[in-house]
């Protein structure tokens, strides 16, 4: 299968969903990345269009150790509104990565950045199957599952199915570390250490379903994309 994972910022995926994309890739299958966002107002000194550089490189540094391919999106941090040029930009990654699964972030998280990734997402997916709408890439008329994956910190969402993590989290620390810029700039602004803050919440769903680590996710419950199997690994 061909796994597409669509967040709003560069680090997003690691924090919320790497350990499912890791064990997906160890079945082999392939993954896909992408962020919306160009992650450049993630930090208090360095200037954004310098940030957004640095921000890139990190996410190809996580891309790499999955072995995924990435897509870095151009839209200025805070400045993604549910519109044409998202929607456009969403209709394009669908038909050039070709999904089997689509994750995306939940349209309860915490930050607008992350809702509206969720809902452009979910308005592409439809225009991504019909070969009248007009984009760079040729429509992608198949149908496939969309999971919402966790909130930040695990806040307003009930996991409907879980992820077992526990021989993947060494990986996912290891993609969270590569987003370096963003570990001073986290601790000074929102008092956190991201990597205790990503263990606590997979501890946090592995006790709810019995092992160390775990995601959490809920599928996307719309006409045409409610599947009667588990999909996720
Ligand atoms: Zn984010």
């Amino acid at each position: 299968m061909r796994i597409l994972a669509v967040a709003a910022h560069p680090d997003d995926i690691e924090i919320l969903c790497a350990g499912t994309l890791y064990k997906y890739k160890k079945q082999g299958h392939e993954i896909f990345l992408a962020h919306l966002c160009d992650g450049g107002k993630g930090h208090t000194t360095i200037p954004s269009g310098e940030l957004k550089e640095i921000r890139k490189r990190e996410a190809e540094q996580s891309a790499e150790l999955l072995g995924a391919e990435i897509f870095h999106g151009e839209f200025p941090d805070l400045e993604l509104y549910v519109n044409e040029a998202s929607i456009k930009t969403g209709v394009n990654l669908i038909r050039r990565f070709k999904p089997d699964v689509l994750i995306t972030h939940s349209l309860r998280d915490y930050q607008s950045d992350h809702r509206n990734t969720a809902q452009v997402m979910i308005d592409a997916s439809y225009p991504a199957s019909l070969p009248h709408y007009n984009c760079e890439y040729e429509a992608h008329p198949v149908s496939y599952p969309i999971f919402f994956m966790d909130c930040l910190a695990g806040i307003d969402f009930l996991p409907s199915e879980y992820v077992d993590i526990s021989d993947e989290m060494e990986l996912k620390k290891k993609m969270l570390l590569c987003h370096e810029s963003q570990r001073r700039w986290l601790q000074e602004h929102h008092v956190i250490d991201y990597i205790e803050l990503m263990k606590k919440l997979s501890a946090f769903r592995g006790m709810q379903c019995g092992v160390k680590y775990a995601e959490g996710f809920q599928m996307y419950h719309a006409w045409g994309r409610i599947y009667p199997k588990r999909i996720l690994p």
